[in-house]
């Protein structure tokens, strides 16, 4: 029987106050100030549990709205820097996952455990239009050294020189470079991505999926990457999950050998299994 978790539990697993604070102010969304207003106020069900041993865990969760069951007694363990894609149909329930990992969505029964330390970053950039971007970048951090990290996570995206720019100046690629940046500057051990790269024509794509693997390669957080696109999941991660019907119908790790290239017979066996899965393997020859 699940246990229904309640929100103090953040502040309850932790040593005191001030480190339930600090977990809370860590916990970063790249997104609106409203996310981070509702963040800050409540601390989350995602606890906020300090585990060597992996970034996720997650035992029975279950999610309903209303008679509408989208997650149903789910099980998730993600290792630390472990690359995860997570694919479903739409409306199967990935965004909802994330929301409750990110400590956004309270109503769950189960067993939530995460990383302390978090970032989301989502398919718009979400970044606030009547700040620079040194500012949206540091937003909420810090420290002394909060302008000199956020600098050097602009750096590291190819936006050095752009501090002072505006949202508004960008293009949708540069503005998720600055999303990116804002979420790695916090060195958070879990990055959690919600078709980041959806938005974008398929030459920027590829370039934000090289900057990724950099990134990732450099920091190693955990990652949990929602995408709709086989190929990119094939592409980035090192296990792929399936959300159908409230559970992960399948979980497959990616054994192609690097650079994974599209034409590898391996890549296209594990795109077949994958797009079947999907319910989506009776595509027309020519779209194969
Ligand atoms: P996905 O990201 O996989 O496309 P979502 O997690 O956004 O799917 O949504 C899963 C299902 O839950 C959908 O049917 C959606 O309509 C429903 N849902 C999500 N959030 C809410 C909400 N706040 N109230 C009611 N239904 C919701
Ligand atoms: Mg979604």
């Amino acid at each position: 029987m699940a246990t229904r978790l309640r929100r103090n539990l953040t502040t309850a697993s932790v040593a005191g106050a001030s480190e339930a604070g600090t977990s809370v102010s860590r916990t970063s969304v790249s997104g609106t100030s409203v996310s981070g207003t509702s963040d800050a106020s409540g601390g989350g069900t995602a606890v906020a549990d300090r585990f060597g041993d992996a970034a996720v865990r997650v035992r029975g969760l279950r999610r309903a709205f209303g008679d509408q069951v989208v997650l149903d007694g789910l099980d998730l363990t993600v290792a630390p820097g472990e690359f995860v894609a997570l694919l479903g149909r739409s409306g199967s329930g990935k965004s909802t996952l994330l929301r409750v990992l990110g400590g956004f969505d309270h109503e769950v029964d189960g067993q939530v455990l995460a990383a302390r330390s978090r970032s989301v970053v989502f398919q718009e950039a979400r970044l606030l239009p009547w700040r620079r971007l040194l500012p949206n970048v540091t937003l909420g951090l810090t420290g002394r050294d909060a302008g000199e990290r956020g600098r050097a996570a602009l750096a590291e995206v190819g936006l050095s020189g752009r501090e002072r720019s505006w949202p508004v100046t960008l293009s949708g690629g540069e503005a998720q470079r600055v999303a990116l940046a804002r979420a790695l500057v916090r060195e958070p051990e879990l990055l959690m991505l919600d078709e980041p790269f959806g938005a974008l024509d398929a030459l920027t794509r590829i370039r934000m999926h090289a900057l990724l693997q950099r990134l990732c390669r450099r920091h190693r957080p955990a990652v949990l990457f929602v995408t709709h696109d086989v190929d990119e999941a094939i592409l980035l991660a090192d296990r792929v999950l399936v959300l159908t019907a409230g559970r992960f119908s399948l979980d497959v790790a990616v054994d192609v050998a690097s650079p994974r290239r599209r034409t590898d017979p391996a890549f296209d066996r594990l795109r077949t299994l994958l797009l079947a899965e999907l319910g989506v393997d009776d595509l027309p020859e020519s779209t194969h």
